[in-house]
């Protein structure tokens, strides 16, 4: 039975503020490679981790987020932080999973995880893409941009569609799938190198820097003449209020996250209610999770897209465990472009 020292990284006390590396903890632990005899636990080594912002709830001292879901529930000091990810199947005692399956789901920031009763994995079906797009395009950041925009946003061809964090691993795909469905899309990002993407690259009909922007309300009245119909709302804050300003009646506004409100809460958006009530806007929260109904059309359609080269894949890939702290950390100062991505291990 092979016995080896797992490296994982917890966080040290609960974080209420921006994240620093000092927050994390490097640990090790002994472990063994192989399942006890009646255990349907399954032993996964990491390959590839998702890098995402909504971590950041789970690690406070307490936050609405925690109550809502088991995937954002609070994270506890010194315990290996869980995340999603994909690795390959070192032992398994579960009918479900074999040795040297490659599995998605949930796994930790560390080399090895040992998942009780193999809960919230699945086999990866490669599909002939890279085992990297089952955490960016065909995983949680794809079924969230596409669930989000075609359940939530319910688009029409030829509507207004602003998308903030466009460069982002959902915002850039929300971007592109509105594109392909019709829509006029403009998007801001944080460098100018960013809008270029968005808007050589990626087809976007505009974009802006909103870091160079005075007053967000008039950027937005510039680029939107005629109002938006639609506001895929990644950041919250101030750019939540100056699209709610620009909304055109009966708009709709998706807000599936809020990340410069998530490490001060002196952020939050104030939002004018007036507007609400007499544009009739729609504002509506939600939660890729509760979207698995989708799942199989958002396979079959990102698919289709990727073979036939329709769709962008914008991946920003770190290498190493040691590098997870920081590429987390770069969340929330924009060094990512697309989907963060750390690449712990070959298979
Ligand atoms: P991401 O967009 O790839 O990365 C975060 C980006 O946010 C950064 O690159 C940065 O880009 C921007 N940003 C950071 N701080 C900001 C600030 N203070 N103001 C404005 N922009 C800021 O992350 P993601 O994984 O795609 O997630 C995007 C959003 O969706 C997050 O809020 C996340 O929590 C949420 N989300 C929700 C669900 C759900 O089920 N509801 C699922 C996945 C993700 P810039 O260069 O543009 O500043």
């Amino acid at each position: 039975m092979a016995v080896i020292t797992n490296r994982y990284i917890a966080i040290k006390t609960h974080i209420n503020g921006a994240p620093k590396e000092s927050d994390f903890d490097f640990k090790t632990e002994t472990i063994s490679l192989s399942v006890e005899p009646g255990s349907n636990d399954v032993i996964v080594k990491t390959l590839y981790l998702s890098i995402d912002p909504y971590q950041i709830n789970r690690m406070k001292t307490s936050s609405s987020s925690q109550k809502a879901s088991v995937f954002a529930a609070a994270i506890t000091p010194g315990e290996a932080v869980d995340a999603v990810g994909v690795g390959k199947v070192v032992a398994s005692g579960h009918p479900d999973f074999k040795k040297d399956d490659l599995v998605s789901g949930v796994i930790s920031w560390g080399e090895y995880s040992i998942v009780k009763g193999g809960k919230m994995l699945n086999v990866v079906n490669l599909m002939g893409f890279p085992l990297s797009y089952h955490v960016s395009i065909l995983g949680f950041s794809g079924l969230t941009a596409y669930a989000g925009f075609f359940q939530l946003c319910k688009p029409k061809k030829g509507e207004k569609v602003f998308v903030s964090a466009a460069s982002g691993s959902v915002g850039n795909l929300v971007g592109q799938y509105a594109k392909l469905f019709g829509c006029y899309v403009v998007g801001c990002a944080g460098t100018n190198q960013k809008v270029d993407l968005l808007k050589e690259k990626l087809g976007f009909d505009d974009a802006f820097n909103y870091k160079e922007e005075i007053d967000l309300e008039s950027a937005l009245k510039r680029y939107f003449p005629d109002g938006i119909d639609i506001y895929f709302d990644n950041v919250g804050s101030e750019m939540l209020e100056g699209a709610v300003a620009n909304m055109n009646i009966f708009g709709r506004v998706v807000v599936c996250g809020a990340i410069a409100e998530y490490t001060d809460a002196r952020k939050r958006a104030r939002l004018d209610m007036l507007d609400i009530i007499y544009k009739r806007i729609n504002i509506q929260g939600f939660l890729a999770i509760d979207h698995l109904n989708v799942h199989g059309d958002f396979i079959l359609t990102t698919v289709d897209h990727l073979q036939n080269d329709r769709i962008q894949v914008l991946e920003d890939i770190s290498h190493g465990l040691e590098n997870v702290p920081n590429a987390f950390l770069g969340l929330f100062s924009g060094d990512n472009v697309g989907k963060k991505i750390v690449h712990v291990a070959d298979a």
